[in-house]
């Protein structure tokens, strides 16, 4: 009987086909597919109403050889241990990949945050530090917000770490607030992000950018950013977004004779990524089905809102043209699908390598919480336009020379680094 798709049992498969590519040693192999270290634990906080309530929270790091782990707290009532550990082992790869000094982690509590006031908010974010402080810290374990977490929150997490610590610990958490050990330009970072490695691309196809039609799914911080960087850094047209509309609960596609306004839509989108459908339809926007997105006419696709998007089924009514796939989402694409690129000369940006503009800003905000020297905008982003150029082009070198797909060279570019830093650590000789 085939269950719910498990995350962590695909994170250890596809990490399973790459090792077999690259003759891993079974026991190297072995360290790699699970988690170093793992967290259980409850949280009791005292509701506004007077009750106790006790969450289930976690944390996983998967591997620190490069650097102190790496990655996001998700309130998720669907949150689970296996969810978290395929997560945790996907910044390792991300980290790698991006090569910035990091390792893999991931946190969780199984909570709708929605259900919560802002004082059992604070509460609670108080009680994971609680929970985890002595395992977390600037040299170990660097955690951000994630799926549900903000930066406010953030910012009340290293508060509280700060004070069981006895001294201003900024770099223990990032993605905080502006103005509360923040970074500048973290806000567009995964979506310009994402453009650095599409300019890239299309220098390697042969593109011209300003004749470079895209559509996206999504209409969120990734997409936004993305759909600004498209039209304004490479000149290009962006035919449509898409957006998943919180009262009609339903997705729709914006699409506009001549290529929508991203700087415009982005003042009619609120908080959670939902356009004013009225306002956009007032300004001449065409609203239509939610999946209209991918059968857009254009040359570029970047999928921006969820996982599993392109597949079996939707990747049949994908425009003749395209030939860039972007992967902005985590898991956007299905193997169905990549068989699909494969077989039709698509040039993809794997997810690990498309959106790691966000993680490494986060270590930009790190490294200048240490430092407490802190850099311009356009300081921050040249330093991303480097990192994510220098990724790109180590993935592809890679995927040329083995002659592989880009996913996964990316794996393999990731996966030789963490071996190498743990072999240089002596983790690998059986004397560490
Ligand atoms: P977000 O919550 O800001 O935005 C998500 C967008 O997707 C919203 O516009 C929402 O309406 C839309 N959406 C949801 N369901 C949809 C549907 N069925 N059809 C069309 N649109 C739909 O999220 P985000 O931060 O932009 O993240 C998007 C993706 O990128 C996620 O997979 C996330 O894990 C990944 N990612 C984000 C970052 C980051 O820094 N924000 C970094 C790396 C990866």
């Amino acid at each position: 009987m085939s269950g719910p798709i498990n995350a962590f049992e695909m994170a250890q498969k596809q990490f399973d086909a790459v090792a077999k590519q690259l003759k891993l040693d079974a026991g190297v192999s072995e360290v790699l597919r699970w988690p170093m270290r793992e967290f259980s634990f409850r949280i009791p906080v005292r509701l506004d109403d007077g009750s106790l309530k006790v969450f289930q929270g976690f944390r996983v790091q998967h591997n620190d050889a490069r650097g102190p782990n790496k990655g996001g707290i998700r309130f998720h009532p669907a949150e689970t241990m296996d969810t978290v550990r395929a997560l945790a082992t996907w910044m390792t790869w991300k980290c790698a990949v991006a090569d910035i000094p990091l390792g893999g982690g991931k946190g969780g509590i199984i909570v709708d945050p929605s259900t919560l006031t802002v004082n059992e908010k604070e509460e609670l974010c108080r009680g994971w530090v609680r929970a985890m402080w002595k395992n977390i810290g600037p040299r170990n374990d660097v955690p951000a917000p994630d799926v549900g977490t903000t930066p406010q929150m953030m910012g009340w997490m290293m508060d509280e770490y700060s004070r069981l610590v006895g001294q201003y610990t900024p770099g223990v958490f990032t993605g905080k607030p502006l103005g509360g050990g923040g970074s500048l330009g973290r806000t567009e970072a995964t979506g310009y992000g994402v453009i650095y490695t599409v300019r890239e691309a299309m220098k390697h196809i042969g593109m011209d950018p300003k004749k470079s039609v895209a559509a996206l799914q999504g209409f969120g911080n990734v997409s936004q950013y993305a759909a600004i960087g498209f039209v304004e850094m490479l000149g290009g047209t962006v035919a449509c977004v898409s957006c998943y509309d919180r009262h009609d609960k339903k997705a729709y596609t914006y699409s506009k004779k001549g290529g929508i306004d991203p700087r415009f839509l982005l003042s009619i989108v609120d908080e959670y990524g939902t356009i004013d459908k009225k306002k956009a339809m007032d300004s001449g926007y065409e609203v239509s089905d939610g999946d209209k997105w991918i059968e857009m006419e254009a040359d570029v696709l970047i999928p921006a809102a969820l996982e599993g998007q392109v597949n079996a089924d939707t990747v049949k009514k994908m425009s003749k043209g395209i030939r860039i796939v972007a992967e902005g989402a985590n898991g956007p694409t299905t193997p169905e699908a990549d068989e699909h690129f494969k077989k039709n000369n698509i040039f993809n940006i794997p997810d690990f390598l498309c959106n790691a503009g966000g993680v490494t800003t986060s270590y930009f905000e790190q490294v200048q919480n240490d430092m407490n020297f802190y850099w311009s905008r356009e300081e921050v982003l040249e330093k991303l336009d480097q990192k994510m150029t220098s990724a790109f082009h180590g993935v592809l070198d890679r995927s040329e020379k083995e002659k592989v797909y880009m996913r996964d060279a990316a794996y393999m570019v990731a996966i030789d680094r963490v071996v190498k830093a743990m072999d240089l650590r002596g983790w690998l000789t059986g004397n560490a």
